[in-house]
């Protein structure tokens, strides 16, 4: 029996916003003019953008290696398996072996390998990257798993009792809540109840400190408030930069709530605006949604071929190298 079409509902999640504010083309292409790929019977250019979008890069792979890890470390101590960091890392070094491979040969193209990756955009536009690099990525996936082993998480995470435990990455088909009648994704890395009864969200990171994570972990604040009945403000968030070794923790008070919820209204609005039809999430015509003047944002794009950008950011490489 055929299902019954997805239909492509408005959302709001910190990764759309970002995606709105670097370029409106490529959230045009990533939010809808790719919805439907996966359909055997899709057409060829909405094939090729559904593709695509799935692309990591080097740095959001790593990232999501150390995430997917830690995430079934957690849940082995959860349930009270042992866990050993030689092997957990030997497994990670064993994955990235196997994606690099997959992805090194296109296979993302005519094969089904695994949900959270598909390929790298470095494969699919030939950059030049070195051995030596692709070895640092690695390495930011080991320095970061070390770091976690000698951190004092283990010790908080295997001290905790059953009914302790809220989640941990639960995905978008649990973590979302509602704001202002809008559905809005917000995943934390890992919630759980402190000895003082207060709510705790954590969010790993494996890149530096930068300006907007802060937002990030208030949205998954007011998430967990709402799923498991808290008052927001007793939640406690902490950023944890595994790879620099410093956790930050996020207050969670009236004052940052009042500007996350006024950040997300004027970035819904802007969202909005693009639309012929709110109401059935219609978007406007193509060219509503121009392609940023920013090459450093092309550079990184995976629809820079499709987008008519690809030989101009090879051209920008080329005169830099
Ligand atoms: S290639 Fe550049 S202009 Fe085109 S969608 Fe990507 S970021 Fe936007």
């Amino acid at each position: 029996m055929r299902r019954p079409p997805l239909s492509n509902d408005f959302s709001w999640s910190k990764s759309r916003h970002e995606k709105f504010s670097e370029c409106l083309r490529a959230y045009y292409l990533y939010y809808y003019r790719s919805w439907g790929g996966w359909e055997p019977d899709a057409a060829k250019d909405v094939r090729e953008l559904y593709v695509l979008k799935k692309l990591a890069n080097r740095f959001t792979w790593a990232g999501s290696v150390v995430h997917e890890t830690l995430k079934d470390v957690l849940l082995d101590w959860r349930a009270g398996r042992a866990v050993d960091p030689a092997a957990v890392e030997a497994r990670a070094r064993k994955l990235m072996q196997d994606d690099f491979r997959h992805s090194r040969g296109k296979a993302y193209w005519t094969q089904k390998y695994r949900k959270q990756f598909t390929g790298l955009v470095e494969h699919e536009y030939a950059e030049p990257v070195t051995d030596e690099t692709w070895k640092q990525n690695f390495e930011t996936v080991r320095s970061a798993l070390s770091w976690f082993f000698a951190s004092r998480w283990p010790r908080i995470s295997q001290a905790l009792k059953p009914a302790q435990w809220l989640e941990v990455d639960a995905g978008y088909d649990f973590a979302h809540f509602s704001l202002d009648g809008l559905k809005v994704f917000a995943i934390p890395d890992f919630a759980y109840v402190d000895d003082d009864g207060a709510p705790v969200v954590v969010d790993w990171k494996t890149g530096k400190y930068r300006d907007g994570y802060e937002e990030q972990v208030l949205g998954y604040a007011l998430y967990v408030a709402q799923r498991y009945r808290f008052p927001v403000e007793k939640v406690r968030a902490s950023l944890v930069y595994l790879n620099e070794g410093v956790e930050k923790d996020v207050t969670v008070d009236p004052a940052a709530l009042d500007s996350f919820r006024e950040h997300f209204a004027t970035s819904v609005a802007s969202m909005r605006a693009l639309l012929k039809d709110p109401a059935t999430n219609t978007p406007k015509d193509a060219e509503a949604f121009v392609p940023t003047e920013d090459l450093n944002a092309c550079a990184r794009c995976v629809f820079r071929r499709p987008c008519g950008r690809e030989a101009a950011v090879a051209r920008a490489r080329a005169e830099v190298a």
